[in-house]
């Protein structure tokens, strides 16, 4: 059988056993984690990812789209509440309420729409309002509720069931939206009475995502929505370090679920003075073996890491010399003598004492975490160990 990749990636149920003992045991028993999975899981692959989820005690999953809702319904192991957090078309909304999906309502047509097909199916849309409080983003503006989405809501009871009521903060995990985001607490208390004024009760209240969770105690509600965390990486530097200064730690680790590893396929010697790969990227200051690695940016490893990430071969590290390509990638290999054909290459992950925890590229980017892990192509095979 010909092989399709030339990369592998490995998912820990020990690693996510221990986060989610952390986050329950963070947020104490009243407060509802949910799973945030759009990104194919943080690039963990939504189908491998759900069952061990669920086996791992998390039974309530957000995802951007219906696209992804389906993908996580047909992987569910068990019951599981499902909520779409994104933009939602109406064949959208209608698969939705004929298959129990929960949704965020973010403007008025939505929502129109949403009690439009309830009562064409004789059936109830699931809804959790998203409350515009000063992230401009998507979201129902004050206005707007007070004057249109409230008394339709009071018209038409029997409809919908408010799941929820939420809003999404303008980042909680960088200390300079400080005042910002005291605003959008404000704007999401004063919203949130207002409704409760009519009469009205959420089932659930949640505006909090990793960051804001550890952060914002007071915004936890009984509901979360927890993506980064799980997956054993923090949101930034500060949040750690809030962390560890709040609960007088010197240290705490998460663990990473994740581990995506390759294969060496050619080793060489390349003489002193020559430029390896692409352009002028890298020049030899000495003669040099060099291994090449079948991992580009088109598998998934970015090109910002090019000249400055690193691998590990042989439980050394190995940086990448010169510009990361499309399909591969070519390593130093002078401190690695064992290094040879086939050898093991960890592109994230640990081996013997050394790991590459892809925050280690965090210099160069706080959002590398998350645009690396998305961006790992949706056919690596994805293996549960225990
Ligand atoms: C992605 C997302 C989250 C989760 O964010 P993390 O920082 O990964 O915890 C929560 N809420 C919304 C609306 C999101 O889009």
């Amino acid at each position: 059988m010909l092989e399709k990749n030339t990369s592998y990636i490995e998912l820990s149920k020990e690693a996510l056993q221990f986060n989610v003992n952390f986050l329950k045991s963070e947020m104490g028993e009243n407060v509802l984690i949910s799973s945030v999975v759009k990104g194919n899981a943080y690039g963990h692959g939504i189908e491998s990812y759900i069952p061990l989820a669920q086996e791992c005690g998390l039974n309530h999953f957000c995802v951007y789209s219906a696209f992804e809702a389906k993908r996580v319904q047909k992987s569910l192991i068990e019951n599981a509440t499902i909520l779409i957090m994104g933009y939602m078309s109406e064949k959208h909304i209608v698969w939705a309420i004929e298959n129990n999906i929960e949704f965020f309502v973010s403007d008025l047509v939505c929502l129109k729409t949403a009690i439009n097909y309830a009562k064409e199916l004789k059936s109830k849309c699931l809804i959790h309002l998203e409350l515009e409080t000063g992230m401009h983003r998507t979201g129902i503006e004050e206005e707007c509720i007070k004057e249109k989405v409230l008394p339709l809501l009071l018209k038409e009871k029997e409809y919908y069931e408010l799941k929820g009521i939420c809003t999404h903060f303008a980042g909680a995990e960088d200390i300079t939206n400080y005042f910002r985001l005291r605003k959008q607490k404000e704007s999401f208390i004063r919203i949130r009475n207002l409704i409760h004024d009519y009469g009205l009760r959420e089932k659930y209240t949640h505006t909090s995502c990793s960051a804001a969770a550890l952060r914002f105690k007071e915004m936890r509600y009984n509901m979360v929505r927890i993506g980064i965390l799980q997956y054993g990486f923090w949101p930034s530097p500060e949040i750690k370090i809030q962390y560890l200064l709040e609960n007088g730690l010197d240290y705490f680790y998460l663990k990473r679920i994740i581990t995506w590893k390759s294969k060496i396929i050619q080793v060489k010697t390349t003489p002193k003075g020559a430029f390896i790969g692409y352009g002028e990227a890298y020049r030899a200051d000495a003669e040099m073996c060099v291994g090449i690695i079948p991992v580009g940016y088109a598998n998934g490893y970015s090109r910002a890491l090019s000249n400055s990430g690193t691998v590990l071969i042989h439980n050394k590290r190995a940086l990448v010399l010169g510009n990361i390509n499309m399909n591969l990638m070519i390593v130093d290999l002078r401190n690695i003598p064992e290094a040879a054909v086939g050898s093991e290459v960890i592109l994230i992950g640990s081996q013997g004492n050394s790991e590459i925890t892809v925050a280690s590229f965090g210099e160069l980017s706080n959002q590398l975490n998350y645009e690396l892990l998305t961006r790992l192509p949706i056919d690596i095979p994805r293996n549960v160990v225990e």
